[in-house]
């Protein structure tokens, strides 16, 4: 059996994994993420000490971003402009290839997990879909002609801009680059901020928070449609583990699409068309896994 690394690098912790699939994981550890230089020597130290009795044929890295994907550049596998602390013009690629002599291959925590999901989740056997998770950030991943969606740099999902009635809304949105953007708006930090400083998971499912959300990840949902024309919508992230958000989701996504989209996906089997991850939460670092393989496919 041929065993790969898969590291799902995010703004609050690393996970990593060594393994060749959702059922042969052979070790796992998480890593805090503190500054640059501490995170990226523990995640080494994770893998040289556990890669001894099984050596692995490469490593895949879903990074949180925005992250330089241009293999042609010299900062290609940077964390480049991020406002997390510390972080801005990392080479966290270059880092871990060197310590490891391992080929690394780098793409964004979203398309990573987008893989995942197509490879042992809830888009087994589609070529387009997209993953989009709405937590502590909002970010989507998409697959397109059963390849990643890189473009220009990579999509940057979380931050279209919505219509936003101030009147019915008059937050100003929390996005440190356009206040309110998607995740300005809807990701769990502005649900925080909006409703007074609880944190998103206390709020109970009656409150008018929740329909304001929708309806924010339901015009999301709209536009990314009607730009990507997806077969799927996974929504994940930690928002979306209150699963009462996705009947509502649904039915909003129908009203604003108005009949314009036919297809039975946006109306009578809509179930099967905005869905949660197959993997849970897990779909980022066993992502990370696909990535590994599909790089560097077993001789
Ligand atoms: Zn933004």
């Amino acid at each position: 059996m041929t065993i790969y690394g898969g590291i799902e690098a995010g703004g609050t912790k690393f996970i990593c994994v060594i393994g060749s699939g959702p059922d042969e994981i052979l070790a796992e550890t998480r890593v805090p993420t503190t500054t640059p230089d501490e995170t990226i020597q523990h995640v080494i130290r994770f893998f040289k000490e556990n890669s001894t009795d099984h050596p692995l044929r490469s490593v895949g890295v879903g990074s949180f971003g925005p992250v330089d994907l241009d293999t042609l550049s010299p900062t290609y596998g940077y964390i480049t402009t991020t406002p997390k602390p510390g972080w801005m013009n990392t080479n966290l690629l270059g880092a871990i290839q060197e310590a490891l002599s391992l080929p690394v291959t780098f793409d964004t925590d979203v398309n990573t997990a987008a893989l995942g999901e197509q490879e042992w989740g809830a888009a087994q056997g589609m070529h387009d879909f997209l993953y989009v998770t709405i937590g502590t950030g909002i970010g989507g991943g998409a697959l397109i002609n059963n390849q990643l969606l890189h473009g220009l740099i990579h999509p940057e999902m979380g931050h279209i801009r919505l219509p936003h009635d101030f009147e019915a809304d008059p937050f100003p949105g929390i996005c440190p680059f356009h206040g309110d953007c998607f995740e300005g708006l809807a990701s769990g930090p502005a649900l925080q901020h909006r409703w007074g400083g609880h944190p998103a998971e206390t709020l109970p499912e009656n409150h008018p928070c929740w329909q304001l959300e929708a309806h924010y990840i339901a015009l999301a949902v709209h536009n990314l449609v009607c730009d990507f024309s997806p077969q799927r919508v996974i929504l994940g992230g930690g928002v979306m583990e209150n699963r009462f958000l996705f009947p509502m989701v649904r039915q909003e996504v129908h009203n604003l699409v108005n009949g314009y989209i036919q297809t039975p996906l946006l109306t009578a089997h809509r179930e099967d068309f905005i869905v949660p991850p197959g993997l849970g939460n897990r779909s980022g670092v066993l992502g990370a896994l696909v990535l590994a393989m599909r790089s560097y496919p077993e001789e």
